[in-house]
């Protein structure tokens, strides 16, 4: 019987993770299988916002913005406090300016800076692709996937089973593949209603805005081969979710100038609030809902943004008023706009306890030799609950950590 093919490195998962890594390792010659559940689905990479930070990048220093690994992993761990997941933070930040060097240099992305600060970024150090969109930064890296020489990619690949003997063994419902590394990017937990009720019970009933199965499944194969877990009740929350809709302001209205009140015309928020925080401040007030009310100049500057115009496409914005908001809000230009919205679960922050070179850990802090995990699979930058999450801790983990993946993987077979 003719031997099975063995891989350099199967990449788990065609999201942001599984994108970078894919093509980090490819660039520097390792032969990659990339397998997908469903390449026409959605998920969390092409539902975000687009937005990603670097500290030290060049599009900063052309605009005279001073930034540095070091003042980004400062904001990081300001946002997560005690409870930050230490082994990440400094490589994450650190090599946050190369892997956005590497998505306009190698991946051939046009990438310019946003002019303002996140909110709790000490300096403006979010960076997109013209139209600011998840959707867009997805299609880009889609594409530059299709440009990378050295990448196999099958499509319709749901992976069911990891095993590890001599080499590992990836199990999809037709067929087995075996490589030498694998790299888990199959997103988080943030779909998984037990795992939730058991880690983060405070969203286990919120609506959820991520996209694809995020059911946890990378989580569970890795504890099973050994692995430890961290940052398990971490996560991302959304404040600006309109409900009827299901579409988004984006995170910067108030940031901008948008005022919020509760349904009785109460004001409860204004100026730089932290939007994952934000989630749990929205469903604490009466009905869970909140009204965001912004004018004309606020509208025109959120415009630039994907998710807020993909909200005015559907309806979720509207020129004016609710009934009985008519005179308030005298410090807003005229006209305004106004949208109701409510708290959601973006996406969890929990996952595979990884080390700096994004190789998955035991409890005791050993590597499980060849098994790499970024992205949702693994623990992220945030700190516990929604409060502990700064804005561009999701892509600044999945892009740096499969950068570095595949950086690791090229060196131990040889090939960087
Ligand atoms: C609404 C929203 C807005 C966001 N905005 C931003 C932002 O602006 N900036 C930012 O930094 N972060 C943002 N994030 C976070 C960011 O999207 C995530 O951190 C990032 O996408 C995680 O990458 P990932 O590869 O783990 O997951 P994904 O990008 O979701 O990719 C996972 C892939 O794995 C596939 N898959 C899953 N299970 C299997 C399986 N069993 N077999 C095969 N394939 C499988 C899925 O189909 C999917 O393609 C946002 C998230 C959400 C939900």
């Amino acid at each position: 019987m003719p031997k099975s093919k063995v891989f350099d490195a199967i990449v788990i998962g065609a999201g942001a993770a599984g994108l970078m890594a894919a093509l980090s390792a490819a660039h520097r010659g390792v032969q990659v299988l990339l397998l997908e559940w469903n390449l026409a689905g959605s998920s969390n990479l092409l539902v975000s916002g687009g937005l990603f930070a670097g500290a030290g990048t060049r599009w900063q220093k052309e605009a005279g913005i001073e930034d540095d690994a070091a003042a980004f992993a400062r904001d990081i761990r300001a946002k997560g406090g005690a409870s930050v997941y230490e082994p990440l933070v400094d490589a994450a930040a650190r090599r946050s300016a190369d892997a956005v060097h590497f998505l306009a240099d190698v991946a051939g992305l046009p990438v310019h800076l946003m002019k303002i600060a996140a909110p709790g970024h000490c300096a403006p150090r979010m960076h997109a692709t013209p139209a600011e969109s998840g959707r867009e930064l997805h299609a880009l890296l889609r594409a530059a996937l299709a440009r990378m020489p050295g990448i196999e990619v099958v499509d319709n690949a749901e992976v069911l089973a990891l095993e590890r003997q001599e080499t590992f063994s990836v199990k999809t419902r037709t067929k087995t593949y075996k490589a030498g590394a694998v790299l888990l990017a199959s997103g988080g937990f943030a779909a998984n209603r037990e795992l939730l009720a058991e880690f983060i019970p405070e969203v286990a009933g919120a609506r959820h805005i991520g996209a694809g199965p995020n059911d946890g499944r990378a989580i569970a194969w890795g504890r099973a081969l050994g692995a430890a877990v961290a940052q398990m009740s971490g996560y991302q929350g959304q404040g600006h979710v309109n409900p009827g809709t299901g579409t988004r302001l984006g995170m910067s209205l108030p940031t901008l100038g948008a005022i919020l009140v509760d349904r009785d015309g109460k004001r409860f928020a204004q100026g730089e609030v932290n939007p994952s925080a934000l989630a749990a401040l929205v469903l604490a007030q009466p009905g869970g809902v909140a009204l965001e009310v912004f004018d004309e100049r606020v509208h025109n500057l959120a415009l630039r943004q994907g998710p807020y115009r993909e909200a005015l496409a559907a309806g979720a914005v509207i020129k004016g008023l609710p009934w009985g908001f008519e005179d308030a809000f005298p410090e807003l230009g005229r006209p305004l706009y106004s949208s109701w919205v409510t708290g959601a679960l973006a996406h969890t922050q929990g996952g595979l306890a990884v080390n700096e070179n994004a190789q998955v850990v035991r409890p005791d802090g050993s590597a499980i030799e060849g098994l790499y995990a970024a992205g949702g699979s693994a623990a992220g930058l945030a700190g516990g609950g929604g409060d502990g999450y700064l804005p561009g801790n999701g892509f600044a983990q999945s892009f740096a950590l499969g950068l570095i993946a595949g950086e690791r993987i090229a060196l131990l077979r040889g090939r960087a």
